[in-house]
């Protein structure tokens, strides 16, 4: 073996055994039409386009749950797969349509809940129709190796407008309202993905992972995760 295909075989094995990154997705409301008085159209994916989206993503990577990549992110040394993971912010009730055919494809999913929507006690912030208890329970108990639940405050607060107090008493108040739900895992998504060091610290520190939605990337080095749109 001459030099030259020394140096591709070494570097072949590098590349394969090498740390792939893990890719977050982010998305808030699928369905037919968009409904501008109860939708916000940054926010919005028609039903063609998220399964399309879905599939041309289940081409190149495996789906996994955010808990697995967590663990993945945490403890692999070698990471030669592709992974990618979803999550849903904001209880829209779309989910309980796209369920079914996610299920069919074996697609885990993480829904950020912000508990009032689904009370229906905060009703301005526009992202369909939220879902109601009685849709979780189904959906959980339907589903419950593939969907579970995380924290995003339960009045979708700002970490930009409201105090650090306001924000850690938000995300106690809807950790309490989550506490039944044996699917909820500790993760916080920032509302509006605003976030500051000062927060990232205090989310830590209450037993949270903090979750952005920042267009990056995981790769084994971080505290927290990085969420893309989808
Ligand atoms: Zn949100």
């Amino acid at each position: 073996m001459d030099f030259r295909q020394l140096f591709h075989k070494i570097r072949n094995r590098i590349t394969k055994i090498r740390l792939e990154p893990i890719r977050v997705f982010c998305f808030h409301q699928v369905s037919d039409k968009f409904d501008e008085s109860t939708m916000w159209k940054c926010d919005w994916m028609s039903i063609v386009d998220f399964k399309e989206k879905i599939i041309a993503l289940q081409e190149k990577y495996m789906f996994i749950s955010l808990s697995e990549a967590n663990q993945k992110l945490e403890n692999d040394t070698f990471r030669s797969k592709k992974y990618a993971v979803l999550t849903m912010d904001d209880a829209g009730n779309c989910i309980v349509d796209l369920m079914p055919w996610l299920a069919e494809r074996n697609i885990p999913i993480t829904l950020f809940l912000p508990y009032s929507f689904i009370t229906r006690e905060k009703t301005e912030h526009k992202c369909g129709i939220s879902l109601t208890e009685v849709q979780l329970n189904d959906l959980l108990q339907r589903y419950p190796e593939l969907v579970t639940i995380a924290n995003h405050g339960f009045n979708h607060n700002s970490a930009y407008e409201v105090s650090i107090e306001e924000l850690v008493s938000d995300i106690e108040r809807n950790e309490k309202a989550l506490k039944k739900y044996v699917s909820k895992i500790p993760f916080y998504a920032y509302p509006g993905g605003h976030h500051t060091s000062k927060t990232d610290a205090v989310v830590y520190k209450m037993g949270f992972t903090p979750v952005y939605c920042d267009g990056g990337v995981n790769y084994n080095d971080c505290n927290f995760i990085h969420r893309e749109l989808l």
